[in-house]
C-alpha cells in the first residue's frame, strides 16, 4: 500500500473534531535520538489528551495511508521513535495521557495512562509502600506506553521479569482507529491468542497503547547493597550461582562493571564517589532486596566473609546505609551518561546464555582488537545474561573516524552472539538500527508469522512504517 504524507488540509480537518492544542509543529528535539543517529521527518505533533482523540487520529490516518509513529519519552535506542525517510507522517506523543487512572493496595495493581513517566509511576507506588520494579537509567523521561512497546528490561530483570511480566492488561487502539479495552486485573486467562502479548515489544508497529494495568510488588524491608570486585566475568557468574544459592530469590540486581566505566567517568568529568583506591578490573553490583522481618546482618556478614576468604571477590564495600546505597547505585547508572559523552563506534545491547558469557567476552575482545585498537565497555545485567558490549575509540579520537569499520564490527559481534546461542536484541528492540540482523538471524518461519501478524492487523501499513521488517514490508 502507497502510503502518504500528511497534508495542512488533513490537519484542519481532524482538528475540527479534537480539544484545542492537540496538533501542533514538531520541536526538534523530537526528530532526534539519544545516539544522534537518525534525524526525523515528521511533520506534525500531536499529544491527544484522551484515548477517544487517539483513535479519531488512527482512523483518519488510516482512511488516507498516512503513517503515525507512536512516540513516548523518546528515549529509545534503536531509533523505533524516529521516522527518517518516507512520506512524512504523524508523530504521535502520548505526553498528555498521563494519568494513574486507579491502585489497588489489596491485589497489588496500578492502572495507568501510557504517557506516565516510569519515575512518577514507581514514586506513586511508593507512596504505597509498594514497588513498580521496571528500573532504567532513562526512567525520568521514559513513558510506560513505551516501556511497554519495547518490553524494556532494565536492572531489575533478574527478580522481577521484563515490562511483559509486569503487565496484567491494556488498552490499545489498533490500526483501524478501534479500541480495545483489555485492562484485566487477572493473573490467569486462557481465552484465545494472547493480545496483550503480541502488543508488548511490538515498537508501535501492530497498535497505539493508551494505557496498562500493572503488578506491583512489596517493598523489600531491608536491603543490602555491595560493590564487589572479582577477577574475571567468570568469577563473576561463580558469584552469581553463589548469591543465589545463599539468597534465593531475593537478588533485585547482579549488575556487571568494567574498569573502562570508571576511567570514562574521569575522562568525561563525571564527578562520582567512587570506593575503591585501585580501579579493579572486573565489578559486580549486587543489589538484594530482603522481604521478611527478620534481622539479615549476621547472614549477610557470612556470606561476604565467605567469598573474601574463598577469593571469589578480591574486594568489596558494603553500603551501610541509603545514601551509601545510592552512591553505589550512581556508579553503574552512570555509564551509559560517560558512554554517550565519549561516544561510541558501535554498541551492542545482547543477551547470552550464563554459561557462554566468558568465552564470548574473551572471544569477541580479541576479534575487535584485531580490527582496531578499540576501547571496549562491557558492563550490564548480568544476572540475566544481558551484556552491553560497546566499543569506543582512543582518547582524542573521533568516532565519526570508524564509520567506514562499524559494520564490520557490528557483524563481528553479532556473528559472535548468535554463535555462542544469544540475541542480537536483548532488551532494546529491533528499531530501524537492527532490521538487517533480524533478517540475518531470526528464524525465516519465526519472520514470516511476524510478517503475517502485521499484515493482517496493520494491512495498510500506517503504523510506524520501517520499524522491525524496514520499508519493503508488504512487497
Ligand atoms: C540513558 C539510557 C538508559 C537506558 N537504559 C535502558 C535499560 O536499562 N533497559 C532498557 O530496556 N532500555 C533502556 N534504554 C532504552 C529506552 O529507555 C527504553 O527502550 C524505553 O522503554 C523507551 O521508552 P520511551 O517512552 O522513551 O519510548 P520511545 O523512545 O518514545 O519509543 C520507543 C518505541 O516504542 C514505541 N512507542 C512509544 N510509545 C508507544 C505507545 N504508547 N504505544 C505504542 N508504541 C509506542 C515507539 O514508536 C518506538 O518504536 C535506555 C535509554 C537511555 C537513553
Amino acid at each position: 500500500m502507497t502510503l502518504k504524507p500528511v497534508t495542512e488540509e488533513f490537519i484542519n480537518r481532524l482538528k475540527s473534531g479534537l480539544s484545542p492544542g492537540v496538533a501542533s509543529a514538531v520541536p526538534d528535539d523530537y526528530l532526534l535520538e539519544p545516539r544522534s543517529r537518525w534525524q526525523g521527518v515528521s511533520s506534525i505533533l500531536m499529544s491527544p489528551r484522551t484515548v477517544k482523540e487517539v483513535s479519531a487520529i488512527v482512523s483518519s490516518a488510516n482512511a488516507e495511508n498516512i503513517p503515525i509513529i507512536p512516540y513516548g519519552g523518546g528515549t529509545g535506542l534503536v531509533g523505533g521513535q524516529i521516522q527518517d525517510k518516507g512520506p512524512a507522517g504523524i508523530l504521535l506523543s502520548l505526553e498528555r495521557m498521563n494519568k494513574i487512572r486507579s491502585l489497588n493496595v489489596d491485589e497489588n495493581i496500578i492502572t495507568v495512562e501510557a504517557g506516565v513517566i516510569l519515575s512518577n509511576l514507581r514514586d506513586a507506588a511508593e507512596k504505597e509502600k509498594k514497588i513498580f520494579p521496571l528500573s532504567l537509567a532513562s526512567e525520568g523521561t521514559a513513558q510506560i506506553g513505551g516501556n511497554l512497546a519495547t518490553n524494556a528490561g532494565g536492572v531489575n530483570v533478574l527478580r522481577y521479569g521484563s515490562t511483559r511480566n509486569l503487565c496484567l492488561g491494556l488498552e490499545v487502539v489498533f490500526a483501524d482507529g478501534s479500541i480495545w479495552n483489555g485492562l484485566s486485573r487477572l493473573h490467569k486467562d486462557n481465552t484465545g491468542y494472547d493480545l496483550k502479548n503480541l502488543i508488548i515489544g511490538s515498537e508501535g508497529t501492530l497498535g497505539i497503547i493508551t494505557a496498562a494495568t500493572l503488578k506491583l510488588f512489596p517493598k523489600p524491608i531491608e536491603r543490602t547493597v555491595a560493590l564487589i570486585a572479582v577477577n574475571s566475568p567468570k568469577d563473576a557468574l561463580k558469584l552469581l550461582s553463589e548469591t543465589k544459592e545463599f539468597f534465593g530469590e531475593t537478588i533485585s540486581a547482579f549488575e556487571l562493571i568494567n574498569k573502562m566505566g570508571i576511567h570514562f567517568f574521569r575522562e568525561t568529568k563525571l564527578m562520582l564517589k567512587f570506593p575503591f583506591s585501585n580501579i579493579p578490573e572486573w565489578m559486580v553490583l549486587l543489589d538484594i532486596g530482603h522481604p521478611g522481618k527478620f534481622s539479615t546482618k549476621e547472614n549477610t556478614n557470612e556470606f561476604f566473609e565467605n567469598i573474601l576468604t574463598s577469593g571469589l571477590a578480591v574486594d568489596g564495600v558494603l553500603a551501610e546505609n541509603v545514601s551509601q546505597q545510592n552512591d553505589l547505585w550512581a556508579i553503574r547508572e552512570n555509564i551509559p551518561e560517560a558512554n554517550r559523552r565519549i561516544g561510541s563506534v558501535s554498541s551492542h545491547d545482547i543477551s547470552l546464555p550464563l554459561s557462554e558469557i566468558n568465552s564470548f567476552i574473551e572471544e569477541t575482545r580479541l576479534e575487535i582488537l584485531e580490527l582496531g585498537n578499540f576501547r571496549i565497555n562491557c558492563f550490564g545485567h548480568l544476572g540475566d545474561g544481558n551484556l552491553h558490549f560497546n566499543i569506543f575509540p582512543q582518547k582524542g579520537e573521533n568516532r565519526g573516524d570508524y564509520n567506514h569499520i562499524r559494520p564490520t564490527i557490528k557483524a563481528t559481534v553479532h556473528d559472535l552472539v548468535h554463535s555462542h546461542g544469544g540475541s542480537v536484541s536483548a532488551e532494546h528492540g529491533i528499531g530501524r538500527l537492527k532490521i538487517n540482523d533480524l533478517v540475518k538471524y531470526s528464524d525465516p518461519i519465526k519472520l514470516k508469522q511476524n510478517k503475517l501478524i502485521k499484515s493482517a492487523m496493520d494491512p495498510k501499513g500506517i503504523l510506524n512504517p520501517g520499524a522491525i521488517f524496514g520499508s519493503n514490508l508488504y512487497e
